[in-house]
């Protein structure tokens, strides 16, 4: 069962859906005739997406990215490829980056260079998770913002070890047994 590799839950789920219609709420207000464009990063954003579009009254477009990041899983390099680009053409429209969760910030700071370089009207970022103390890149415009989290591996919600624990409905911290027996062998978190 997935519930036994988690050490603890961090934030259940009546709190997540709680937090999620508050900031499709402000979302609505603040891009209310603006159809934003919300954009995704593939895969453990779809879930935040999906759940934060149903509390919105207001007309959107979502689309997706699908990125890799280079160098040692542990660590995020910054360095990015592309593996699926937009569909949408973003000159000229209000773009909001909808993450998962920021640590080191360099991946979110790659892609809004990126999505920055094609002139969208404006450039916002609503993210779930932010584990500050892991920060490297500051300066970064997180207009919405779910919860704080420790510095420590969360899965659930979108969020994955090696492709499980997506489909936990709250966020928890892995038990370190699970990634450590498993980096003996090889590979690493990402
Ligand atoms: P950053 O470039 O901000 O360091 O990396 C962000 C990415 O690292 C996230 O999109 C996510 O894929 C991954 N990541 C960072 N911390 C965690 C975590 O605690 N759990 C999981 N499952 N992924 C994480």
């Amino acid at each position: 069962m997935l519930n036994e590799d988690v050490e603890k839950v961090l934030i259940t789920e009546a709190e997540i859906r709680y937090k999620v219609t508050e900031i499709g709420q402000a979302l609505s207000a603040d891009y209310a005739d603006k159809d934003p464009v919300l954009v995704s990063v593939l895969r453990g954003g779809v879930i935040f997406l999906a759940d934060l579009i149903r509390t919105m009254s207001i007309q959107v477009t979502i689309d997706f990215m699908a990125i890799s990041s280079y160098g040692p899983a542990t660590e995020s390099s910054g360095v990015v490829k592309v593996l699926k680009d937009l569909e949408e053409d973003i000159i000229g429209r209000h773009v909001i980056v909808v993450e998962d969760i920021i640590d080191t910030g360099l991946t979110l700071g790659y892609l809004l260079r990126n999505l920055g370089s094609r002139n969208p009207a404006s450039l916002n970022v609503c993210v779930l998770l932010d584990k500050s103390a892991r920060r490297i890149l500051d300066n970064l415009p997180i207009k919405y913002k779910g919860f704080d989290v420790p510095d420590a591996f969360v899965v659930g919600y979108g969020l994955d070890y090696r492709q499980k624990y997506r489909n936990l409905p709250y966020v928890g911290i892995l038990k370190k047994s699970i990634y450590e027996e498993a980096e003996k062998s090889s590979g690493g978190i990402d």
